[in-house]
């Protein structure tokens, strides 16, 4: 029986919805959530559990609105506990000490801070209502229930953002002092409001005041550097912690490792097939079917294990396959190869989109 796969819950209900965001999440009616939560629990009723879960996300949207009661009633349905890493994600200004306390006990050990940025008129922007402030406070409350665990999420090119005041997010960085940080470059895409209105050339959310694509990469280089001296260091393009808080769930997706995920939009994979439940709520409410298709290890390996700093160790037969693309980039300086090991370089890291489509078109 496997014993190290991982669990993926997803919440996508938010109490607004950020102009940056361009997930699968929303706002809903209250009810609507309600029902959400009763398929949900269908679900992992009905799952055949062939492995003990070691790691558990909840993701979202912003679950940590579901009330204490309710989650407790959902991570009863998953077994394992206590679980190695048991992850909420959590909007600022959504935690309590009641319910902090109420996470310890259903056996949460981190959570994933969505604070985005420090600097107000920024954060004000985006549609949060938090302040630098609440999050310095509810970590204090997690450290408090014994949650040391914490993730805080940057984005880099948030509308309004120059070097000094993503210098004031970072310095908030250090000052909190958590052993995880996410560090995020803004998305240009038609799925968010405020990319939308930058790729048209408008003026809403701050789009004519955001970062170019190359002060956006400045700023995450700034990150890096930053981070590094704080002992926080880049393990994934965008992920960076102190030694030994690496999150555990999400490395099983880098590594390929099995993970099953419940609720609309959650994928899974058994280290085979990897199946997708329908993206939008109502299609999931509905029941229906989730749609597989057999994973492409090979080509995955190069795609989602490179962006792991650590790189990957192809086999023979894959070195072969990807020979004309390794070289070209080996030659550009965006890889590196030492001792079988094959990672991306710094400036990699910063073109790496482009050194993944090379090998999915391979
Ligand atoms: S960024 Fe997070 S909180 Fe904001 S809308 Fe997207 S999922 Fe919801």
């Amino acid at each position: 029986m496997e014993q190290v796969a991982g669990v993926y819950l997803s919440y996508p209900f938010c109490a607004q919805k950020c102009t940056y965001c361009n997930f699968a999440s929303g706002v809903f009616p209250q009810e609507q959530a309600r029902q959400y939560i009763e398929v949900l629990s269908n679900e992992l009723r009905s799952h055949v559990w062939e492995w003990l879960p070691e790691t558990l996300y909840v993701g979202g949207g912003t679950p940590s609105t579901v009330e204490v009661a309710v989650l407790r009633r959902i991570l009863a349905l998953v077994p394992g506990i206590p679980w190695k890493e048991a992850t909420i994600e959590a909007a600022p200004g959504t935690i309590n000490l009641e319910k902090a306390i109420g996470w310890a006990e259903c056996g949460i050990n981190r959570v994933s801070l969505g604070v985005q940025s420090f600097v107000e008129a920024e954060i004000r922007r985006t549609g949060r209502k938090h302040t630098a402030q609440v999050v310095a406070d509810e970590l204090n409350i997690l450290r408090q229930v014994g949650i040391d665990n914490v993730n805080i999420d940057l984005i880099a090119g948030l509308a309004g953002q120059k070097a000094a005041s993503w210098r004031e997010s970072l310095d908030w960085v250090e000052r909190l002092a958590p052993p995880h940080v996410s560090i995020y470059m803004l998305e240009v895409d038609e799925d968010s409001r405020l990319g939308k209105e930058m790729l048209l050339g408008g003026v809403r959310y701050g789009a004519s005041d955001a970062p170019s694509d190359d002060q956006t990469a400045e700023f995450y280089e700034m990150a890096v550097e930053r981070l590094a001296q704080m002992g926080i260091e880049r393990y994934e393009i965008s992920n960076f912690a102190r030694p030994g808080f690496a999150s555990l769930h999400n490395l099983k997706y880098w590594k390929l490792e099995p993970y099953a995920g419940f609720g609309a939009d959650a994928h899974s994979f058994d280290g085979r097939v990897r199946r997708q439940n329908p993206e939008s709520v109502s299609a999931y409410m509905e029941g229906k079917p989730a749609e597989s298709a057999p994973a492409n290890v090979d080509e995955e390996r190069f795609f989602v294990g490179l962006r792991l700093l650590a790189g990957i160790r192809p086999r023979s037969h894959e070195w072969q396959r990807f020979e004309e693309p390794i070289q070209h980039f080996l030659d550009e300086g965006l890889l590196e190869s030492e001792n079988g090991v094959l990672r991306l370089t710094g400036r990699g890291v910063l073109l790496s989109n482009e050194v993944f489509q090379e090998f999915i078109r391979s």
